[in-house]
């Protein structure tokens, strides 16, 4: 449990490339009981930003998914292919900061600079100082520095990133068009009043790059914890597109109970019968301080 106060804002943010899987089922309970113990809102927002990943049917999938276990959200669900016009404006805003270019680069020629970064191939930086004249470009990046950029994650512990020479430039919007994630996430936690993100650990690595999109933008920075990652068998981040088992809607207290197990929470004595005994039973058990124990090292085989 983080510090109890009343303004606490959660939320979970699928993308919609396929049904629930365990994976998405730990970071929606994680997420759900830290703020419902910390008296908080929690909200769903769908990441429906990227079409050619998308799966038809797969966001109903997920919403009826989540109805079925019994998770209650706040408000309305925000929909991020209905924002595009906010996402423009705040490159828009970027750009005239003269922090954000354009950029003509492909995959290629990036690979061939052989730079090395936390998450693969880093961007050379060509044209940091304008597109070759011949060139068109649709995507934009964002110029980085290398000032650490630092928050105290409550499962974690204290971060630290360089994004210039660990990430580097990176992109907002991509070359065919669509914005990213980066771009997106920040701008929607902020209008969402986001103020406690917790979700799984393949995104520690994107809080500084989110944290400087926020210090740019002059806006507040939520406080993050990042829970294990479930692994599958091969020691790869279960994934929708990789073809993860969907959980399913006809038998929520296993795969709810596992979950709840999962992130290291006391386990009722007996089974429940029902999804109300579950929840009383998880919502009044939930402590994320289990997670914190020193041998925890972010990632955690399944089964
Ligand atoms: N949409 C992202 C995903 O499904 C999660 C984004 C987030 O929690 O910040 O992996």
């Amino acid at each position: 449990m983080t510090l109890e106060t009343k303004t606490y804002r959660g939320r979970f943010a699928p993308s919609p490339s396929g049904p629930l899987h365990f994976g998405s089922l730990v970071a929606a309970l994680g997420s759900y009981l830290d703020a419902r113990r910390n008296r908080g809102d929690w909200l769903v927002r769908m990441e429906d930003l990227d079409p050619p990943r998308e799966k038809p049917g797969a966001a109903d999938d997920i919403l009826h998914t989540l109805e079925a276990f019994g998770f209650e959200w706040d408000g309305e669900i925000l929909f991020q292919s209905q924002r595009l016009n906010v996402y423009q404006e705040a490159l828009r805003a970027l750009e005239k900061q003269r922090i954000a270019y354009t950029c003509s680069c492909s995959r290629k020629e990036i690979n061939q600079a052989g730079l090395k970064g936390l998450e693969g191939p880093r961007y050379p930086g060509t044209c940091r100082k304008g597109l070759p004249v011949e060139r068109p470009g649709q995507a934009v990046r964002l110029r980085t520095d290398d000032r650490p950029v630092r928050f105290h994650d409550f499962v974690c512990g204290p971060i630290e990133q360089r994004l210039e020479s660990q990430i580097g430039d990176f992109l907002i919007r991509r070359s065919d068009g669509l914005f990213a994630y980066q771009l997106a996430v920040v701008v929607d936690d902020a209008y969402q009043g986001i103020s406690h993100i917790v979700r799984g650990a393949d995104l520690l690595l994107s809080t500084p790059r989110q944290i400087y999109l926020q210090q740019l933008m002059a806006l507040p920075t939520p406080s993050y914890g990042h829970l294990p990652l479930v692994l599958n068998a091969q020691g790869r981040k279960l994934s929708k597109q990789d073809g993860a088992l969907p959980v399913r809607k006809e038998a929520p207290l296993p795969a709810l109970i596992a979950a709840l197990n999962f992130l290291r929470q006391p386990l009722p004595p007996e089974p429940p019968i029902n999804l109300e005994e579950f929840w009383d039973w998880a919502l009044s058990h939930w402590d994320i301080r289990h997670l914190r124990a020193e041998s925890y090292d972010n990632v955690h085989q399944l089964g």
